[in-house]
């Protein structure tokens, strides 16, 4: 069965959009900067999407272009700057960054509520303790989805393969705390099949194409596919892919989320949401 992540989303955007025309009519519009440093034309064009996205909703939008050899110093001032002007609810960064800038640093600089993407190590911790001031997205997504599908989480035996510290950590966290029985798997496990095989959830974020085949999965499991890689196609063209071999996998999985239309739209959904709770909390009503 196909987890349909832009249903799903659909139904968070719709929640949102109804909180967020609420908060403009008592005078407290929700307005998220997004700063892109050195754009490429690609993440030019997200970037331009996701303007779009936040004005339909309801959202004050504002690319901050910044120059390519912008300093880690003055990027930071920039965000500090950002993190304490009252007409700003909420921030993101616009990934990747030059290789120059240090990213987990540049994150740090950004407050806790505004931090929309929930990548501030202060977000990232509080899972940790089960407050969430601002969630982590992708993860978010990935619990939000296996939520919809209506897989049972309590006492599941769920793997996580990536151990990243914006996704892999914070979803095998989450779903410690929903009360799974958590394994995360990373590029030294020895035997990924052992660990996958006897997965009912199984959460992907590796960033490999094609890493998780068939026989790496329990018949009946729940896949969710977290991972984006772009691969050529033999005609020439490229496509999007995740990390799991899509066509084999299905035939295994109780349940699966495509590419595109899984984990993607969700996590923007969730980027939303969080931007919304954002400008709540800012506004004192959260
Ligand atoms: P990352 O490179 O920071 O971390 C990758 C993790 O996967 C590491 O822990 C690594 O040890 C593990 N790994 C790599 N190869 C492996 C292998 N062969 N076997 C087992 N483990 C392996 O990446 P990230 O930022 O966590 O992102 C992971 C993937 O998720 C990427 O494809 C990224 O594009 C995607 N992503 C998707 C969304 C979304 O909205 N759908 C958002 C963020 C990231």
């Amino acid at each position: 069965m196909l987890i349909d992540g832009t249903a799903a989303a659909a139904k968070v955007r719709a929640e949102t959009a109804a909180g967020i025309a609420h908060l403009r009519s008592i005078g407290k519009p929700v307005h998220l900067v997004a700063l892109l440093v050195g754009g490429t034309p690609a993440a030019e064009l997200y970037a331009e999407r996701q303007a779009e996205g936040c004005r339909k909703i309801g959202i004050d939008y504002t690319l901050l272009a910044l120059p390519e050899d912008i300093s880690n110093r003055e990027l930071r001032q920039e965000v500090k700057r950002l993190s304490v002007d009252p007409t700003v609810t909420g921030i993101m960064l616009h990934m990747p960054l030059p290789h120059h800038i240090d990213v987990a640093r540049v994150q740090y600089e950004i407050d806790v509520v505004k931090d929309v993407e929930g990548v501030s190590p202060a977000n990232i911790g509080y899972v940790f303790y089960r407050r969430v001031v601002i969630a982590p997205c992708t993860a978010m997504a990935a619990l939000e989805l296996i939520d919809y599908a209506g897989v049972p989480v309590e006492g599941a035996e769920a793997v996580v393969v990536g151990a990243s510290h914006i996704v892999g950590k914070p979803i095998a966290m989450m779903l410690l705390e929903k009360m799974a029985t958590v394994s995360v798997c990373h590029i030294r496990t020895r035997d990924l099949k052992l660990h996958t095989k006897r997965a009912d959830i199984l959460v992907v974020a590796a960033g490999k194409a094609g890493l998780i085949t068939a026989d790496h999965v329990k018949p009946g499991a729940c896949v969710i596919d977290v991972g984006i890689n772009r691969v050529a196609q033999p005609d020439g063209t490229m496509k999007t892919v995740g990390d799991v071999a899509f066509d084999a996998v299905k035939e295994v999985a109780g349940h699966l989320t495509p590419i595109p239309g899984g984990v993607g739209p969700m996590t923007v959904a969730v980027l939303l949401r969080n931007t919304l709770r954002s400008a709540q909390i800012l506004a004192g009503i959260a």
